[in-house]
């Protein structure tokens, strides 16, 4: 399995996008930073879009995306049968843009919204996946996402603590979660339903001790206006945990 990470962060800038993985050149986790990330004859080996939550950085760019798939579509876009409702009443709702589960043709659209159910395993492109709810302020979906040759990924999506129940769950090689701000910010984290890397290290702790061990992470998300802190921080966690968590960056190539 190989992962690239198109976006890592959560403010966009010349140097930084928004948070969108890339599974094996085909599925899409995220799209806030996909179309800006890739070009459009990587953008035609996409077979399926996963989307966590409906907050902006995350769905950015299923509208850049549906326009370019006018000309390759349906492409199947999955996510909670909420988080679609949000989408397309707010944002692909022929208003703001076109609606693309209808457009070009009703017949042959850009984009086909796929709902998924928590805590049900769905089979998309020969992939397990499994969502998981995590605490967010809006409805979200960690997914546990595992390939045909049985390597396997937890991606949190944004989250805050209490990680725990997804922890029972999963057997992951890899985490990517989320690192939103640094310490000294951790109230707004938890306000906002983010990690801090102290945040953080209380849901690794917990991973341990349910789990008996911990996989390679790597974190998203972060904010460009902090990553100095934000990096030294998490290098201190990983020194305690004896773990290894590496800050994700735009364009970084994991291969499981
Ligand atoms: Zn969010
Ligand atoms: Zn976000």
């Amino acid at each position: 399995m190989e992962i690239v990470i198109l976006g890592a962060h959560n403010c966009e800038s010349l140097n930084t996008r928004l948070v969108s993985l890339l599974i094996d050149q085909t599925i899409a986790i995220d799209a806030g930073g996909l179309t800006s990330s890739l070009s459009i004859s990587a953008q035609q080996q996409i077979k399926a879009i996963l989307i966590t939550h409906h907050h902006f950085d995350h769905i950015r760019d299923l509208a850049t995306f549906g326009m370019n798939a006018y000309m390759w579509g349906p492409i199947n876009v999955y996510a909670l049968d909420s988080v679609l409702g949000v989408i397309s009443t707010h944002l692909l709702n022929d208003v703001l843009y076109p609606d693309f589960q209808q457009k070009p043709l009703p017949e042959k659209p850009s984009l086909k919204f796929c709902p998924l159910e928590p805590n049900k395993e769905a089979i998309i492109e020969g992939y397990r996946v499994l969502p998981l709810p995590v605490h967010h302020n809006v409805p979200t979906v960690g997914y546990w996402i595992t390939s045909p040759d049985k390597k396997s990924l937890f991606y949190t999506g944004d989250t805050g603590s209490g990680c725990s129940s997804c922890w029972e769950v999963v057997l992951p090689e890899l985490l990517i979660t989320e690192v939103s701000v640094p310490n000294s910010l951790e109230m707004m984290a938890q306000a906002s339903g983010h990690l801090s890397p102290r945040l953080l290290k209380e849901e690794l702790l917990d991973f341990k001790r349910i789990r008996g061990y911990l996989p390679p992470i790597v974190t998203v998300h972060m904010s460009p206006h902090f990553e100095g802190e934000i990096r030294e921080e998490v290098a201190q966690v990983a020194k305690e945990l004896e773990a290894k968590i590496t800050l994700g960056y735009e364009g970084m190539r994991i291969v499981l």
